[in-house]
């Protein structure tokens, strides 16, 4: 067998702190014998600055090879006035195209100890576990022709067009029943059927694919409920599926139902189950620099690589119960210490390690 591929794209920021905490975890991983190779490479705005662009060549052919790219955060000041095909997130906007990333996969998690971060009293909460498959490639935010035309009847019009074809909806549907079936085989599918054709479609063939997985309980809902349901009974939830942009906006609701930005993994995937794994934070230049960061989100994001694109359940597992012992035993970095006394990035990343070790 071949070894697993993870390529490590720090970026910027606080990216270079809290990748380097999983990067010990996997070093840990490898001792116990795991054939795992890594690399590290440049992206956004560190790329910027030694080669002259945000996603280096040599950068794109090592993420090509790999089975999981584990990417920290891009941007800063510092590119600002950069034009937006030159700045740090055009970095990450070519890798996701380049590797034909099409389904975004955002866990929201709520950890019992830390529910007082959350927006939502604890009865509506207790053990929130939702699982967020968003189309991430097609839909309004790609679809032509677009613009904005000068002279409509004396005035400006923009235009935005809402496409996708049968391929693009089947292939993020098949992602969303497989992780169904690994979970509590409950998907809800979210739509607006009752007003834009494109979703009609996207519900015709949703329900095709239903007859794949006879096992799972598939449901749909329009958008404009869902978005109730979420911050009213979103235990309701296990998997829901949506497409491009209305799985942007559910999925940060659904995420501030957990509390800190810093707890919160994801993960975009192609059909070779090649992926991008990636905190759902950005750079974070105010604390970056100052072993401040949280870096469970990043750590999370590994153990989501570990089980869907390096096939390895059990040291996932374990690094998941690793995260949940360590938060059990009162350890905090200052964005979720609420006014206890808090610790740094590297030593949250080192009891995380011990933990996964002592297991
Ligand atoms: P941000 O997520 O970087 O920060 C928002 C707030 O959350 C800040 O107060 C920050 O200190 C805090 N925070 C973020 N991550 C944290 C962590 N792990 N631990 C503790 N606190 C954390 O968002 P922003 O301030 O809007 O953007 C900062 C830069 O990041 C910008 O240049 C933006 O373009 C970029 N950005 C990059 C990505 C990405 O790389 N995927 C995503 C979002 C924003």
């Amino acid at each position: 067998m071949q070894a697993k591929k993870i390529v490590f794209l720090p970026g910027d920021g606080i990216g270079p702190e809290v990748t380097a905490q999983a990067e010990k975890i996997v070093q840990t991983l490898i001792q116990e014998g795991h054939d795992i190779e890594t690399q590290t490479a440049l992206i956004g705005g560190a790329a910027i600055d030694s080669c002259g662009t945000p996603l280096p060549q040599e950068t794109l052919s090592l993420c090509k090879q790999a089975d999981a790219i584990l990417f920290g955060a891009v941007g800063g000041d510092k590119w600002d006035h950069l034009e937006l095909a030159k700045r740090p997130e055009a970095g990450l906007l070519g890798l996701r195209k380049s590797l034909g990333l099409f389904a975004n996969l955002r866990p929201a998690i709520l950890y019992e100890q830390l529910a007082d971060s959350s927006s939502l009293k604890l009865e509506l909460v207790k053990n929130l576990d939702i699982l967020i498959v968003r189309e991430l490639t097609g839909g309004l935010y790609f679809g032509e022709p677009r613009g904005i035309q000068k002279d409509v009847n004396g005035e400006r019009e923009g235009y935005n067009t809402y496409r996708y074809n049968e391929t693009e909806i089947r292939r993020v549907a098949r992602v969303a029943f497989e992780l169904s079936m690994q979970r509590n085989k409950k998907l809800c599918s979210v739509d607006k059927a009752n007003v834009l054709e494109v979703t009609r479609l996207w519900r015709e063939i949703v329900d095709e694919v239903a007859s794949e997985y006879p096992q799972v309980e598939l449901s749909h809902m329009y958008v404009d409920n869902a978005a109730m349901q979420l911050v009213s009974r979103p235990k309701q939830f296990d998997v829901i599926l949506t497409g491009n942009m209305f799985g942007d906006i559910l999925s940060d609701i659904a995420a501030m139902l957990t509390g800190s930005i810093g707890m919160l993994p994801s993960a975009s995937l192609n059909e070779h189950k090649q992926g991008l794994y990636e905190p759902v934070h950005g750079s974070a230049p105010d604390i970056a620099g100052q072993d401040k960061a949280n870096p469970i989100a990043t750590i999370l994001s590994l153990s989501m690589a570990l089980r869907t694109s390096l096939d390895l359940e059990q040291p996932a597992n374990r690094l998941e119960a690793a995260v949940r012992e360590v938060i059990n035993q009162g350890h905090r970095t200052a964005d979720i210490a609420n006014e206890g006394l808090a610790i740094g990035t590297q030593k949250m990343g080192d009891y995380i390690n011990a933990q996964l070790y002592a297991k």
